[in-house]
């Protein structure tokens, strides 16, 4: 688990000790265990959802919900954020914001358009260099930069390995 999801699960935990009510949730893709537990020890239960759609059947009680991983769910669902902000809901979500191309995924895209009061940015450690300023993901082919045929849909078959790089380490794509 990168550091970005460590800050989540660090600002939603201390909500069990309050009166507030809060719900944690992950895309089904996520394949990590339902429980996401922090550096110290702290964890917290999410619950895995297909769709954002989903949110809007919880109940009008809820005041503050936690997303993690928030990049790989439809851009067309992030209505859905919006509208639980009118409201009144907070939200608090982790996620990459770059691909392996080095393109902003289209869902985050969409979040920054509804203009989040706090952006924090958690870097991971370069693979190459290892320095902590890796915020680009390199898609790999045995221990080689893939930088051609990006623009088609590769077929995920488990060959291609994703390491965390940093801006002067990152080979960037052919466009
Ligand atoms: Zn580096």
């Amino acid at each position: 688990m990168g550091g970005k999801s460590f800050e989540l699960v660090g600002r939603i935990s201390p909500l069990e000790h309050t009166d507030t009510t809060f719900a944690l949730f992950q895309p089904t893709t996520n394949t990590r265990d339902a429980q996401i537990e922090s550096r110290t020890g702290i964890s917290a239960s999410a619950t895995k959802i297909t769709s954002l759609r989903e949110l809007l059947d919880l109940g009008e009680d809820i005041e503050i919900i936690g997303i993690d991983e928030f990049h790989m769910f439809a851009p067309g669902d992030v209505y859905v954020i919006r509208e639980l902000m009118k409201r009144g809901v907070k939200f608090i979500i982790s996620a990459l914001d770059l691909d392996y191309r080095g393109e902003m995924f289209p869902s985050i895209c969409e979040l920054l358009r509804l203009s989040p009061t706090e952006l924090v940015y958690k870097k991971a450690a370069c693979t190459r260099c290892r320095h902590f300023t890796a915020g680009h993901t390199q898609m790999l082919l045995g221990d080689q930069p893939v930088t051609t045929g990006l623009s088609q849909v590769l077929v995920d078959d488990g060959s291609y390995v994703y390491a965390p790089r940093c801006l002067a380490c990152f080979v960037w794509p052919d466009r």
